[in-house]
């Protein structure tokens, strides 16, 4: 199977990308336009792999993805390309409408004509698969209002977003669901909880909290600390999202998640604790929480009802919360480099002595 991966150099289309190309006999073609989330040093482990090929593409250009589908001939797309961290989508969203909405659009475009003109067999093979996240649907009652049993997502809770990040994804979503209604194109979508993991942006909440715990710097934590997120490591989802686009039926919908329901300030604490046993120093990592003003329209509690994917496609997480985030934990402290060239830019200047200049 060929796979065309947009955003194959991001934190989760990296780790789908590595599994490809690690796990299996299937080939990859990652499309990403290398913003400042995208770095192909995340994928140095494959990229000499014969199944490995790059194109410096933007997904809103119609034109250079009709080109990337003809040459390359893929069977199935795994559409992974967005703009995802929710505060630049508060204090910037114009990108996010411009690449989660017009990008999506454009490429569904492109692929129903590249699918259009498939043959039979392949074309009733061909999947468009969406990856997408569970803040489509907003959020879900906190245990500080409600006793009891509390509500979970499932594939079938009403979308409500909150945030611009949140809405252009969703508004992404429903665009896929309308091609594969009303133009039959063999589509799949999936939303995940909260990621974490290796080659994430430090920009997140545990990366951001490794890194700046261990240059010294304030641990800022939003509001009391008190939201709450489902965690799954990013290898986990990595594998449900090549099980379900090898094996879930078009049409079909599937929430990930990992089962981790946790506290932003118990997460905070955890990695406090991890760097205290792993890189102990004179006080402990936890004085350096700071608490800073709550972001606006902050969501209170996500948590997944990942039953009908365990049930579906026999697919469960591997990690649990505590080995998944020593690992993530080890792999910062042994990966200091990475972090330092995202976080210098370093590596944004390579991509302009490579890409841009050749453009
Ligand atoms: P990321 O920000 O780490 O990576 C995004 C990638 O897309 C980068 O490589 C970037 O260069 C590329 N990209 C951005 N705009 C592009 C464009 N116009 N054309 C081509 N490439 C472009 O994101 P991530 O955390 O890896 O998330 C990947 C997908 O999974 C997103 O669609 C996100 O909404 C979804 N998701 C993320 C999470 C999470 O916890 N991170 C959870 C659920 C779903």
């Amino acid at each position: 199977m060929k796979i065309l991966i947009t955003g194959g150099a991001g934190f989760i289309g990296s780790a789908v990308v590595r599994h490809v190309i690690d796990q299996t006999d299937d080939e990859v073609i990652n499309v990403d336009k290398l913003t400042y989330a995208g770095n192909l040093e995340s994928l140095k482990d494959v990229s000499q792999s014969s199944r490995y090929h790059f194109q410096h593409v933007d997904i809103c250009d119609g034109q250079a993805i009709t080109q990337v589908l003809n040459d390359y001939q893929p069977d199935a797309i795994m559409h992974l390309a967005a703009e995802s961290h929710v505060d630049r989508s508060i204090t910037g969203p114009a990108e996010f409408v411009q690449t989660n909405v017009v990008g999506t659009y454009t490429l569904l475009e492109a692929c129903r004509q590249y699918w259009s003109a498939l043959p039979e067999e392949r074309k009733s093979a061909f999947r468009f698969h969406h990856i997408s996240t569970d803040e489509v649907y907003g959020d879900l009652p906190h245990p500080d209002e409600m006793e009891g049993e509390l509500p979970l997502f499932t594939e079938e809770s009403s979308y409500a977003p909150s945030s611009p990040y949140s809405s252009t994804k969703a508004a992404s979503d429903h665009l896929v669901r309308a091609w594969g209604r009303t133009y039959k194109l063999p589509v799949i979508v999936t939303n995940c909880s909260n990621n974490y993991g290796p080659y994430h942006f430090p920009e997140k909440l545990i990366p951001l909290i490794i890194s700046n715990a261990l240059a010294g710097k304030p641990l800022p934590i939003y509001g009391k600390g008190d939201q709450i997120r489902d965690w799954l490591y990013v290898e986990d989802h990595a594998r449900a999202l090549y099980t379900v686009v090898k094996q879930a039926q078009p049409g079909s919908t599937y929430n990930i998640g990992g089962h981790n329901e946790k506290k932003n300030i118990d997460v905070v604490l955890k990695v406090c604790e991890l760097l205290d046993e792993l890189r102990p120093k004179t006080t402990p990592y936890r004085d350096q929480i700071t608490y800073v003003q709550d972001r606006p329209g902050h969501d209170r509690r996500y948590a997944i009802d990942a039953s009908k994917i365990e049930k579906d496609l026999g697919w469960k997480p591997q990690e649990t919360f505590e080995t998944g985030l020593k690992k993530t934990v080890e792999w910062y402290l042994n990966n200091a480099q990475w972090v330092e060239h995202v976080q210098s830019g370093a590596y944004q200047n390579w991509i302009k002595e490579n890409y841009e200049k050749r453009s």
